[in-house]
């Protein structure tokens, strides 16, 4: 039960981050939402759960609006105890093509916004004896893919950050741990289905080519299905999970 606790969840407004606020919300918790976009239907939704629930739309890849949105996380929630790095970007194309200003804004996204945010949460969880960090790694902090050069380096640093915050809290009430999605069919992935379908024209044929190439259970994870692992993270049972990254893959990283 999560009653008296605040989650931050970044780039909440959609996918995942969505699916997560929505389970944390559901198990008692208030909640932070943020995220482009109009924010109007995540807070609607998150809202029928009737806990308290804000959103501010700090863009994570900046340091400064990154200390603003703790600053009014501490205003009007008094601090963060649960805080879930999700928000991310994509970006697909070989290393000697690979656009110069995506790579930087994949690594400040994906990864450094990460360091930021914890540096920001660990003294509240500190003073107040509880915490959660979970990040949102992917499969891909765990294996490489061909193109996808900057997202790879970014979640293979954010499972290595995600070891190093637990070792530094390891005798403490806060665990920090990343969940490892395969393919989740959201936004982000919706775009690279469309990239494939415009080659072939053949929407159906891209969803099941893009899986069958990864993933063995040639099924998609759902926010829901990474929702609930986030929550059991939070829960007494999850207390000595610690620097783990979890993957939910449909089988992806066993082959
Ligand atoms: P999505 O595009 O549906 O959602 C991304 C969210 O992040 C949105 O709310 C967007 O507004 C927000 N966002 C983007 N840039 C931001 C910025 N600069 N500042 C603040 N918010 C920003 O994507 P998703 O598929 O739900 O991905 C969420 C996370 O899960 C990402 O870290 C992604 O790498 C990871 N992931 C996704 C999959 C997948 O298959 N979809 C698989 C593994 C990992």
């Amino acid at each position: 039960n999560l009653t008296g606790k605040t989650a931050l969840v970044t780039g909440s407004t959609s996918g995942i981050g969505l699916g997560i606020a929505l389970k944390l919300a559901e198990a008692g918790a208030d909640l932070i939402l943020n995220g482009f976009g109009d924010a109007s239907a995540a807070l609607a939704e998150v809202g029928r759960h009737g806990r308290k629930v804000g959103h501010h739309g700090a863009d994570v890849s900046d340091p400064a609006q990154i200390a603003e949105l703790f600053a009014y996380a501490e205003r009007d929630f008094g601090g963060v105890d649960i805080l879930v790095n999700n928000a991310g970007i994509q970006h697909v194309a070989p290393v000697e093509e690979f656009p110069v200003e995506r790579w930087d804004a994949i690594i400040a996204i994906n990864l450094s916004s990460a360091f930021h945010t914890t540096r920001l949460a660990l003294p509240g969880m500190r003073q107040r004896g509880w915490g959660r960090i979970i990040n949102i790694a992917s499969v891909h902090g765990l294996v490489g893919s061909e193109q996808k050069a900057a997202y790879v380096a970014a979640k293979h640093g954010l499972v290595g950050l995600t070891k190093v915050v637990a070792l530094e809290t390891a005798t403490t009430p806060i665990t920090c741990n990343a969940i490892c999605p395969g393919w989740v069919l959201t936004p982000l992935v919706q775009q690279q289905i469309d990239e494939r379908a415009r080659e072939s024209g053949d929407e159906q044929q891209a969803r099941h080519d893009l899986l069958a190439e990864k993933q063995p259970s040639l099924d998609f994870v759902t926010p829901a299905q990474l929702g609930a692992m986030a929550l059991f993270l939070c829960s007494e049972a999850g207390d000595q999970v610690r620097g783990a990254a979890w993957n939910m893959d449909g089988g992806w990283a066993a082959r």
